[in-house]
């Protein structure tokens, strides 16, 4: 299976990638994990992305393009991926269509997790990531570890993302609208909008369901 998900920030999109993606044994792929892998190995690519992101705007598509075909190539995508923070915009849309083109396969669905932007900063400034395994991710209200600052899966030391300060988020948000939004126009015939509303149980339901998945249950679920 084939998917994208699609969301401002602040809508969960990392925490029910990771979910969803194990559910149904394909890869999660995160253009922002990527970027920040380059980051802390200190490469060239990573220098360069982090500027973009620490100002909250988006790296450029070149760079961006690149990275994520040299992803999509590896035989570990074989069975399918879900791709989140990947396309952000129609440049990068058309990029992806000539991927899957070149290697005749297609998407199966497009979820569009939809939040108000009223929420965003709260539920943006409460998160919380594992320095060990970025895929482990918090909220000091929503999905508070057992223990503050220590991850519930390995023990390793949350931390704040240093784009999700107030400032950058504003930005980011500004340019979710303006250049991200579109890209659901560009899949609206695959497009399913889920409220992102709720505990994240209930969110991975709704999203099970729109990709005709069922309910997921909890030991199907942990990451
Ligand atoms: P994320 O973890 O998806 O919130 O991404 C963090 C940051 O990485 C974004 O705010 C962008 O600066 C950058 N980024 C991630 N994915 C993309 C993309 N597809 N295109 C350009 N920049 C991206």
């Amino acid at each position: 299976m084939r998917i994208l998900l699609i969301g401002p920030p602040g809508a969960g999109k990392g925490t029910q990638a990771v979910r969803l993606a194990a559910y149904l044994s394909i890869q999660h792929i995160s253009t922002g994990d990527l970027f920040r892998e380059h980051i802390d190995r200190g490469t060239d690519l990573g220098q360069n992305a982090h500027t973009h992101i620490h100002a909250g705007l988006l790296v450029p598509d070149e760079v961006t393009i690149g990275v994520i075909k040299e992803r999509l190539a590896r035989p570990d995508t074989e069975r399918g991926f879900l791709l989140d923070g990947f396309p952000r915009n129609l440049a990068q849309a058309q990029a992806l269509d000539g991927i899957l083109a070149d290697s005749e396969s297609r998407l199966d669905a497009v979820l569009d997790l939809e939040i108000p932007e009223v929420q965003v900063v709260r539920r943006i400034a409460g998160r919380r990531l594992c320095r060990q395994h970025r895929e482990h991710i918090f909220h000091v209200d929503y999905s508070a570890p057992e223990v503050a600052g220590v991850c519930d899966f390995c023990g390793g030391e949350l931390y704040q993302r240093e784009d999700d300060r107030e400032a950058t988020v504003r930005k980011r948000l500004e340019v979710y609208r303006t250049e991200t939004a579109p890209v659901v126009d560009h899949y609206q015939a695959l497009v399913t909008t889920i409220s992102a509303h709720g505990q994240v149980q209930e969110v991975l339901d709704r999203a099970l369901d729109a990709i005709g998945q069922g309910q997921a249950d909890a030991a199907g679920t942990s990451s």
